[in-house]
């Protein structure tokens, strides 16, 4: 049987969570979020609101100090956060924190890794960043120039990263290096490395296009010395785990902020659009005006249907790897067009920043590019269809 319901607990979670939000995120955010915007600036007070109500270590085991959600419960959460208008930056560092730092060390993490950094990352002791992109190339995961060579009992890391989230304000940094370049993705390991670590530092901060109160930056490894101890899961198996938890995890859960958004953005344009005039009648007597928002509100409704069956599998203990990147290729798209009508839909007013739409464009932009390119799900998911084997993408 097939039960398409929310959990009441789901239900509560998410209400619970929205109400927060616009009770104690958006009157702060209302004062400084265009002037942070405009200087590119991380939001502390807001960050401080999402560590009060435990959204740091939201998925996290109790015992390490998280809340125990599940990624239906967190996509269901994070969600409600989009809804209720909180910024696409902040919501994007704290999705850097908790699932692509945090997902892989409570996955994978030792005991004794798990209490010296999960429970950090909880309380908001540390910030933390996921590192797998380098400069030559973010969609080509698998070649990647920074080495990490054995040396006694430390690991000497050398090369770059680059975009990454967090990396400016990061206290702990998840970091993918090549540990045997004859083996290919099996050739890769997982290493938890601080920001104090010798050799190690950030060497520069980038600025961008939108999701500008989420700081980005570029990292460098000189001979950086790394403890064995820091080796997170098994050696030369670190992009395998990184498929197995942050792929799923990034491509769905990650984005439901902006499906919430979606939900908000066709709230407002509904009222709009009922109350603005244009030869004497609202402009939502317009077919053309109609399309669009009819076309938004179908996108929505099929988009959290997907979105909570990709969840529902992680849940499960699958690896839904295709679904993930048939829903973040499908959402990327469509939630990008549809930011892009919504600001025609405002005409003038679209196009001024106290509106907030070209904001929200400028940070939807992303989608289709972060965590993997629209190009990059579509091959994986045409590898999948057409039964080609080999590297996951080339
Ligand atoms: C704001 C921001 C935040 C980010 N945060 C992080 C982070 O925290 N950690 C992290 O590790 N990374 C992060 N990234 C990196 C992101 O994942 C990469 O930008 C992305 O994977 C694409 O890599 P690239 O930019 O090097 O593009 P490239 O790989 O150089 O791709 C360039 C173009 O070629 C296309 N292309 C490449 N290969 C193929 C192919 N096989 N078939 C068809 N087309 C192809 C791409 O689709 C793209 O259009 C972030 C990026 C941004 C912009």
């Amino acid at each position: 049987m097939i039960d398409f319901s929310l959990e009441p607990e789901l239900i509560q979670l998410r209400e619970s969570v929205w109400k927060y939000a616009v009770e104690n995120i958006i009157p702060i955010q209302e004062k400084i979020q265009l002037e942070l915007d405009a200087k590119e600036e991380f939001a502390w007070p807001i960050w401080e609101k999402f560590k009060e109500f435990g959204l740091l270590g939201f998925p996290f085991p109790e015992e390490y100090g998280g809340q125990g959600a599940s990624a239906l419960a967190t996509t269901v959460a994070w969600e409600a956060l989009g809804l209720a208008g909180v910024d696409g930056g902040m919501v994007m560092s704290l999705s850097a924190h908790t699932i692509l730092c945090g997902v892989p060390l409570m996955t994978y993490g030792t005991e004794e890794q798990k209490r010296k950094y999960l429970t950090r990352l909880a309380t908001g002791e540390m910030i933390g960043c996921f590192a797998l992109t380098e400069p030559h190339g973010g969609s080509d995961s698998i070649h990647l120039k920074t080495i990490a060579v054995k040396k006694g009992d430390r690991w000497i890391l050398n090369g770059s990263k680059i975009f990454i989230t967090n990396a400016p304000i990061g206290d702990l940094f998840l970091v993918l290096a090549t540990t045997d370049k004859s083996l290919g993705s099996a050739g890769i390991t997982a290493f938890l490395v601080e920001k104090n670590f010798k050799g190690f530092y950030v060497s520069r901060k980038l600025e961008k296009m939108g999701n500008r109160l989420s700081p980005t930056g570029e990292i460098v490894f000189e001979d950086c010395e790394v403890p064995e101890e820091n080796v997170l899961g098994e050696v030369n198996m670190g992009f395998i785990q990184v498929v197995r938890t942050i792929f799923g995890w990034e491509r769905s859960v990650m984005l439901s902020p902006s499906v919430g958004s979606l939900e908000l953005v066709i709230k407002g344009l509904t009222a709009y659009a009922n109350q603005r005039q244009a030869f004497g009648k609202p402009i939502s007597y317009f077919q053309a005006i109609q399309k669009k928002i009819v076309d938004m509100k179908v996108t929505l409704e099929v988009a959290r249907s997907y979105l909570y069956r990709v969840a529902w599998h992680i849940d499960r203990g699958e690896l839904p790897f295709v679904e993930a990147s048939s829903f973040k290729l499908f959402w990327g798209d469509a939630v990008v067009n549809h930011i892009y009508e919504a600001i025609q839909i405002l005409g003038g007013y679209g196009y001024m920043r106290e509106f907030k739409l070209e904001k929200g464009y400028r940070d939807v932009r992303l989608i289709t590019i972060g965590g993997g390119t629209s190009e990059v799900q579509r091959t994986i998911i045409a590898r999948a269809i057409l039964g080609l084997s080999g590297r996951e993408i080339e």
